[in-house]
């Protein structure tokens, strides 16, 4: 018989009853897109969570991040991680603007704060680094950088949804930080995407950019596109919402079993756990260097026991066809290590104290 499948995530849905129950008046409003009361709730509900005034929310979170961008009118070139998911180079690219790749930390696998300045030319107008696995970003030297030289920072914050970091929520750092409410994140809407900012005017800004840049009297005042949160989304938010702690809290012991069978094995690096953060446990990286077995084969040999783990990211966004004769890889050589090295292993709330034994049972006995 083959191995049950273990996917690398699987989604967290409410209980049946309690989606069918959210939607059940959209038969009778039929008010279905276009920021109805459900898409007002979800806001107000995740202001309070994440501890900001106002959120903006979107169809997902990739548009939420070009439209952040758009909107603080960022120009020229902006230094940002090539150790990320696609999404958060694409949304340069596709506003017309340059990105300049800076190298991570080998510790944390963010960006590297202290070769972010050589990086700064008179174009420079932006820093857009990532909160990686939920990894919290040097928020006080980017800070310090970004009011130096009169830089945005606009956060891809997609992993680390209701993280804090000395006692802050990371939604309040830099100008705008863009959370993902994917299906496989830690919190979501199906699809989805919000943005905080420090800017109150952005709101409004916001509301129109993601409705063809219309103003609340319909008038066209901004190249705009279309980016709306629908009432059925808002409706598996406000549900998912209800079991955030809930979540987090299944996660967190998924991931103590992984630390608990895997710590203190040579060769095999975790992703450090640090004390000024508050985690969200929504990614288990882990670092083969020195193993016995090195990523690939790990890889292949879960994969061969129907485990599904992801070499994420590999390759860098300065290496993906479309841009890796744009941009030079070897720029970025401690990015480039991790990314040969680097597994995440199947992490989601359901997921069985037994299953992640047989994983590392995998790991361990390769
Ligand atoms: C998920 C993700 C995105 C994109 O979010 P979507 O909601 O899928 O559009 C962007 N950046 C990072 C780092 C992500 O993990």
């Amino acid at each position: 018989m083959k191995d049950k499948i273990i996917p690398l995530v699987k989604p967290s849905m409410p209980p049946y009853s309690e989606y069918i129950n959210e939607i059940k008046d959209l038969w009778d409003t039929r008010y279905l897109t276009h920021t109805g009361p459900k898409h007002n709730r979800l806001e107000k509900a995740l202001s309070n969570y994440l501890n900001v005034d106002k959120i903006a929310l979107f169809t997902n979170g990739h548009l939420a991040l070009e439209l952040s961008i758009l909107a603080l009118e960022v120009k020229g070139e902006v230094i940002t991680t090539p150790f990320t998911f696609i999404s958060t180079t694409h949304a340069i690219v596709r506003n017309g603007l340059d990105p300049v790749f800076c190298d991570i930390k080998k510790d944390d696998y963010t960006i590297d704060a202290s070769k972010i300045e050589e990086l700064v030319t008179e174009k420079t107008s932006a820093i857009l680094p990532v909160h990686v696995y939920g990894n919290i970003c040097d928020y006080k030297e980017i800070e310090r950088i970004a009011k130096k030289y009169n830089l945005k920072v606009i956060y891809d914050a997609a992993h680390a949804f209701g993280e804090t970091v000395d006692g802050i929520n990371v939604s309040n750092l830099g100008d705008a930080s863009m959370f993902s409410f994917h299906a496989t994140k830690v919190f979501h809407t199906v699809e989805g995407g919000g943005v905080t900012f420090k800017d109150d005017n952005l709101y409004n800004k916001f509301g129109s950019l993601r409705q063809f840049g219309m103003n609340q009297k319909h008038e066209i005042i901004d190249i705009g596109t279309n980016a709306k949160m629908t009432e059925i989304h808002a409706a598996m938010g406000l549900c998912n919402m209800k079991h955030i702690d809930d979540e987090i809290k299944k996660r967190k012991k998924v991931v103590e079993r992984y630390r608990e069978r895997l710590s203190d094995i040579k060769g095999i690096k975790l992703n450090e756990e640090k004390e000024n953060i508050k985690n969200n446990y929504a990614y288990f990286p882990v670092l083969f260097d020195g193993y016995k077995a090195n990523r690939d084969e790990v890889f292949e040999e879960l994969k061969k026991s129907n485990i599904m783990a992801r070499k994420y990211f590999f390759p860098l966004t300065n290496n993906i066809e479309c841009y890796k004769d744009r941009f030079d890889v070897n720029k970025t050589p401690i990015a480039k290590y991790v990314a040969d090295r680097i597994l995440t292993l199947p992490l989601y709330a359901d997921l069985e104290l037994s299953d992640v034994d047989r994983i590392c049972d995998i790991i361990i006995n390769i």
